[in-house]
């Protein structure tokens, strides 16, 4: 019978069967028992394989429709995993507004192992064409984009890819597997910080990649497997679990995420709003504005005011937790950049970027606004 995923994360074909509980044991251990010494089926050494992560594997594809899901230790682990598919000398083009890991990444780790990168504003499509060299092997997507949200066209950037023979890896963190597809988009590999909305909790460091191509499920299997950068077994035990309320915590945010768009809207104290629920591009490719939203304070001199009137959200980095998380990029996550390059991407001192979380909507509101009026 044909589920739905909200179904498919909570029924558990094993369940009744190898084990009489309500949730997949916990099998935490590293070696494991064959029934006989050539039974190839079994797992053997926790690092190659292990049912907790095999069962989290399974979920992960199917939230993103993929053939093959890889549970990772971190987002930065599958995003490594992910680009290194490609091959010394290759070339890689990427966001110019990429997440400050990623741009570690390739200009620290991979640069020294012969890859090389070209960052580009991908929001327009010609950038990505003129960026193309003889080595372009990949094109690597974020969209929406960090902090200030700019959707790029999987669809237009897919269509580049197909016609000059490149792969499309796309980190589609900011939307979940509920927002938006991008294999069904035509991408080829999708990768995660499972950090952020699939765990929910702010609790588990974890990564995914999806993906169908079975030259690809290799590689990314090698990098998981020998460099020993699977998710660890009471992780994949978790985040397991935390994916069973995906949905219904991803519904009310988003629609929590809605009503502060258009509080931020109606209020006088607020300037520049960036969301990507009003953007036809990006509603043609997903299906709702998400629930990430950036606003700027329009005395920007207030920002640590502001902070400190507000009791509800949590003022710190990350993302995707139950709880709202409001961040100040100019101080935490884009610290590294210098203060014209900050300027340059609407970096100031009042630029909030607000991860929603699933507080009751009025709460929230009534919460950000009694703060926004004393400022
Ligand atoms: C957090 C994040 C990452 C990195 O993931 P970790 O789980 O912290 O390793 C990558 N991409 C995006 C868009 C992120 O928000």
């Amino acid at each position: 019978m044909d589920t739905s995923i909200e179904t498919d994360m909570i029924i558990d074909n094993k369940r009744g069967r190898e084990y009489d509980t309500a949730n997949q044991p916990l099998y935490y251990s590293t070696a494991f028992i064959r029934k006989s010494l050539d039974d190839e089926e079994a797992h053997l050494y926790v690092r190659n394989s292990n049912p907790n992560r095999e069962k989290l594997e399974e979920k992960l594809a199917r939230l993103e429709n993929g053939n093959h899901g890889f549970a990772f230790n971190s987002g930065m682990s599958a995003i490594a995993a992910a680009l290194m598919t490609c091959s010394p000398g290759d070339h890689i083009i990427m966001p110019a507004d990429m997440y400050g890991g990623t741009y570690e990444l390739s200009k620290t780790i991979l640069k020294r192992y012969q890859l090389s990168f070209s960052a580009v504003d991908q929001t327009v499509a010609d950038n990505v064409t003129n960026a193309i060299t003889e080595n372009t092997k990949a094109i690597y997507i974020e969209t929406p984009s960090n902090p200030t949200l700019k959707v790029t066209d999987i669809r237009k950037i897919v269509e580049i890819a197909g016609k000059n023979n490149l792969i499309t890896i796309v980190d589609n963190t900011f939307m979940t597997p509920l927002g938006q597809n991008p294999l069904s988009l035509g991408a080829d590999i999708v990768v995660h910080s499972a950090t952020k909305f699939l765990g929910g909790h702010s609790d588990v460091l974890a990564g995914a990649v999806i993906l169908n191509d079975e030259n690809l499920k290799t590689s990314v299997q090698e990098m998981q497997v020998v460099m020993g950068t699977g998710l660890g077994t009471y992780d994949c035990w978790t985040l397991g679990q935390h994916l069973k309320t995906l949905a219904i915590r991803w519904k009310q945010t988003t629609e929590n995420t809605e009503k502060l768009y258009q509080f931020f809207d109606s209020h006088e104290g607020v300037g520049d709003i960036y969301y990507p629920g009003r953007d036809p591009l990006h509603l043609s490719q997903a299906s709702h504005g998400g629930a990430v939203i950036s606003f700027r304070i329009k005395d920007e001199s207030k920002a640590q005011e502001f902070v400190d009137k507000l009791n509800i959200p949590l003022v710190s980095v990350s993302l995707g937790g139950v709880e709202s998380i409001l961040s100040h990029p100019r101080t935490s996550s884009h610290l590294a950049l210098t203060e014209d390059e900050r300027q340059d991407r609407g970096i100031t001192q009042g630029l909030f970027r607000l991860s929603v979380g699933i507080e009751k909507s009025d709460d929230l509101i009534a919460d950000i606004r009694q703060a926004l009026d004393s400022i």
